[in-house]
């Protein structure tokens, strides 16, 4: 990071930051991005504003019309901004073409949605009323994404927002600056051939500087936020501070339960993906493997064995046979490094993995830890990077009890054939995520469905059937058509 200054004749008229977009895979830098000062953050608001006054006369289709060109617009740069993605984040390039295709997705989801928002009317119990409750846009709603998902989070957000009669005011992270600046210029290259303003969509890069002048900022409606549960829970308490409304999307800490009775040869490849994939960086990775005491050998055995066939192929996220990319960053590293130090300070055994690379770039091993106890510290953390805890359960009970006992509750899995359990699972005395998987991992399954977790994840919901409420606020309105008005009978009123 280097500042510098912004000069009008001998004057400063501004002290500009400039960060540097690193390469996960080599330490490199790739591109160096200037950061928005706090007076083009104002400038971004007062466009956004703007724009929303010819946004939002348009009819929902024809913004959905706009929606959908934006989506063929990424279709026809999948592969190169999925590249780009794999380059700036990390993530692997099937991965990363996949984060863009998942954007293209809630496209086509908006573009229906903008023929389906509806509103409903209701009978008064009053002779010639109507109550109708109607559905009408908030005005700027504010983005602020996480470094994982540089690209889809502000597609589920933006897509659906635009839709419903919104602009939009994105904040990506600030390692992830080039991701966010290619996909606001696909999107203003549908907006200026459609002659409408930048405004709707725009970009405002930046760090915490500017996303906390969004969250106390009155102008932004309603702020969505991704992220960790530490900055949500600042975010969330600024924007409440001015009655605003959020959106948050923060950490899991999620459970995969093998039951007694489950499909072993299911199990170990779906654990295998939720834990190694994205190097432990998605938001609804397995990090924790509850095993029930009849299988746990087994499972953890046959585990060892296909984590150490993914060993050799950790590596460059852009070559065709690598498994598991780089961490995203020097902090991710030191955090994995850490976490590791502490896990063997508490007695911990690390069974496979747990070495840091000795490559250029933050490549490190995939880990199971076993000996660490189900309440211990570290594992009601979140660590965003490939440490799997497997521990030990009873009984389905016990194995619930334990998923529930963390403070996030984002993603978990069951995996059984027995019909009962599944149905405990899914009821009130069972899981207490969000999302609640049966026989299918607690990541990946998400796509294209939705997002949102309860507790310290935040409780939003971004993505499924009604997320479009979230933009708009609803108007409950009485009409009367009669000629009479209530308590005005046998008054005289001139
Ligand atoms: P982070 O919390 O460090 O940063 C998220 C964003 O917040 C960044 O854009 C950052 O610049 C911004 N920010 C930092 N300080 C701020 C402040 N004071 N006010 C406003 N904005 C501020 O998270 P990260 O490291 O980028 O991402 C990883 C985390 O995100 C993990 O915890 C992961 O679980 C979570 N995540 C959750 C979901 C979900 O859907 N629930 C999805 C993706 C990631």
């Amino acid at each position: 990071m280097r500042i510098f200054k912004k000069t009008s004749g001998s004057q400063v008229v501004a002290y500009c930051i400039v960060v540097q977009s690193i390469c996960p895979s080599n330490g490199k830098v790739i591109a160096e991005v200037t950061q928005a000062t706090v007076s083009e953050y104002e400038e971004c608001v007062k466009n956004s504003e703007a724009a929303w006054y010819t946004w939002t006369d348009l009819p929902e289709p024809r913004r959905g019309e706009i929606v959908r060109q934006i989506g063929d617009a990424l279709r026809k740069n999948l592969s190169a901004l999925g590249k780009l993605i794999s380059l700036e984040m990390g993530k692997i390039l099937p991965e990363g073409i996949g984060e863009v295709q998942e954007y293209v997705d809630i496209c086509d989801y908006a573009v229906g949605l903008s023929r389906s928002l509806s509103g409903s009317i209701f009978p008064s119990e009053r002779p010639g009323h109507v109550l109708i409750e109607k559905w009408n846009p908030l005005g700027v709603i504010g983005v602020i994404s996480a470094f994982n998902f540089p690209n889809a989070v502000y597609g589920w957000n933006s897509a659906i927002a635009m839709v419903c009669g919104n602009t939009v005011l994105w904040k990506g992270s600030e390692t992830t600056p080039l991701v966010s600046v290619a996909t606001t210029k696909i999107i203003s290259e549908v907006l200026e051939r459609n002659n409408l303003p930048g405004g709707v969509a725009s970009l405002c890069c930046g760090g915490s500087d500017i996303g906390k002048a969004m969250a106390s900022d009155p102008r932004i409606k309603l702020l969505s936020f991704t992220g960790s549960c530490e900055i949500g829970q600042q975010v969330g308490v600024e924007v409440q501070k001015r009655f605003g409304k959020h959106l948050l999307e923060l950490g899991g800490n999620n459970a995969l339960i093998v039951d007694e009775d489950a499909d072993l040869d299911m199990v170990v490849p779906a654990v295998l993906f939720a834990s190694v994939g994205t190097a432990g960086q998605r938001c609804t990775t397995t990090r924790r493997l509850i095993l029930h005491k009849n299988v746990y050998d087994e499972v953890l055995q046959r585990l060892k064995l296909a984590y150490a066939q993914v060993m050799p192929r950790i590596g460059d996220p852009l070559e065709e046979n690598t498994l598991i990319g780089p961490l995203h960053s020097e902090t991710s590293l030191r955090k994995y490094k850490e976490t590791l130090k502490q896990i063997t300070k508490e007695g911990g055994i690390v069974e496979v993995g747990g070495k840091v690379l000795d490559v250029p770039g933050y490549f490190v091993e995939p880990t199971i830890v076993t000996g660490i106890a189900h309440n211990n510290s570290l594992v009601h953390k979140e660590c965003f990077a490939p440490i799997l805890y497997a521990l030990k359960a009873n009984s389905i009970e016990e194995a619930i009890s334990l998923n529930n006992e963390v403070p996030q509750g984002l993603s978990s899995s069951l995996f059984t054939q027995n019909i009962s359990k599944i149905f405990r699972w899914i009821g009130p005395k069972g899981s207490d995520c969000g999302i609640v998987n049966v026989n299918i991992p607690t990541s990946g399954a998400e796509i294209g469905g939705a997002f949102g977790g309860e507790k310290q994840t935040g409780g939003g919901r971004e993505s499924g059937s009604d997320a479009w409420k979230q933009y708009m606020r609803r108007s409950t309105i009485t009409i009367n058509y009669s000629k009479q008005l209530p308590l005005s009978q046998g008054i005289k009123f001139g």
